[in-house]
């Protein structure tokens, strides 16, 4: 068969199966899938669960923690795996003041549809491509889906930088750049959560130096702030706080919870000592504090490792008459895990993606099926030179 006649197969079947991915896309987005939600994100899992399985791919589950577990499907060829990753668990904490997923002209909107439910049924839809053209058996693939990815993946970790070490190439689905760019690198993340610790008092009897958490920690925030000029290309931002029990009390404690962004490893020891010497300097007499890492994520520099891949995917979308470039983005994902492993890796093959993590989260609905499209033409191509 010619690279044409493929993408023509694979074309008139986007074409048949589109009510159908607009149905599954639908059903995830209106699932409550916060990542606390465990009972949604398990009811998402399934719907994409059988759909795996309806193309003949094995699927087991690795246990989450206090998360949902996390999902991993195989096509049972073996080899170097092409491995293809993404997450069903969104940010949202409360889906009462989101929409309920809908089509504006354009536009799919809807909680998680750029972040990253799209993404997800790209792969579904692209997988289906390469079942139907007898084709899925061409390469070994792996499909990792996490539940825990908006919390920084501290339960499924272990299992990516385990496939890491064996996998051929690693292809994520979170949405694309706004003109459909692939991601080519990402910066690392350190979560912190600070702990500050000071002493009651009756805040209207007592006169005299008092030991406020809640104005310590404020202390710590300002100076945690002005790291922002300080290493290039990193950003810190303390995202929330909080503390006391009411106006009339000093408070007894104060918590505020720190992200930083980074891009070479050799920023990691110093970002980290800057941060533990600035919380652990007693801002307010008689206040002290505790730093805990949350949440952590190495950086993937693009340097090099996916020029090739960069490449083969860049030839299969001329063939498909459609652009791609790579760029790098600051934010992190579990795309990280095999970037920094030194794994070829490109993120951003889901959909064209906007305001994520906001209400107004939407994707440009016709990208989702050109990235179905590419990411079907790219596994066969990968298939060719297994
Ligand atoms: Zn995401």
């Amino acid at each position: 068969m010619t690279t044409a006649e493929l993408a023509d197969g694979f074309r008139a079947r986007l074409d048949a199966t589109r009510e159908k991915w607009l149905g599954v896309l639908e059903a995830l987005c209106n699932i409550e899938c916060g990542t606390e939600m465990i009972d949604g994100v398990i009811a998402a899992q399934n719907i994409v669960a059988d759909e795996l399985r309806s193309l003949g791919f094995t699927t087991e589950t690795v246990s989450g923690g206090d998360f949902a577990p996390h999902l991993v499907a195989r096509n049972g060829v073996g080899g170097a795996p092409v491995v293809l990753g993404g997450h069903l668990d969104t940010t949202y904490t409360d889906y009462a003041s989101l929409p309920e997923f809908h089509i504006e002209g354009e536009r799919a909107v809807g909680p998680g549809v750029s972040d990253m439910k799209g993404g997800v049924v790209v792969l579904l839809a692209a997988l289906d491509c390469l079942a139907q053209s007898g084709l899925l058996e061409a390469c070994p693939i792996v499909v990792m889906l996490n539940s825990d990815e908006e919390r920084g993946a501290p339960t499924s970790r272990d299992m990516f930088q385990e496939c890491a070490k064996t996998a051929r190439a690693a292809l994520f689905a979170e949405c694309s750049g706004p003109n459909g760019e692939v991601i080519t690198g990402r910066r690392a993340k350190l979560s912190y959560r600070i702990d500050v610790s000071g002493v009651a008092r009756h805040a209207g009897e007592y006169v005299g130096p008092k030991s406020s958490a809640l104005l310590a920690v404020s202390h710590t925030i300002i100076a945690l702030e002005a790291l922002n000029d300080r290493f290039e290309g990193a950003s810190f931002n303390v995202g929330r706080a909080f503390g006391g029990i009411a106006s009339n009390t000093v408070a007894a404690d104060a918590r505020a919870l720190l992200d930083v962004r980074y891009p070479l490893p050799e920023q990691e020891q110093p970002i980290r000592d800057a941060v533990e010497t600035i919380v652990a300097e007693e801002h307010v007499h008689g206040c002290t504090a505790e730093l805990t890492l949350t949440s952590f994520r190495p950086p993937w520099r693009d340097d090099g490792t996916n020029h090739e891949l960069l490449e083969l995917v860049t030839a299969v979308a001329s063939r498909l008459d459609q652009t791609i470039t790579g760029v790098p983005r600051f934010g992190t994902a579990d795309s990280n895990w095999f970037g920094a492993a030194g794994v070829p890796c490109l993120d951003g093959l889901g959909p064209a993606g906007f305001e994520e993590h906001t209400p107004k989260e939407y994707l440009i609905l016709e990208t989702l099926f050109e990235r179905a499209l590419l990411v079907a033409a790219v596994l066969a191509a990968l298939g060719e030179g297994a």
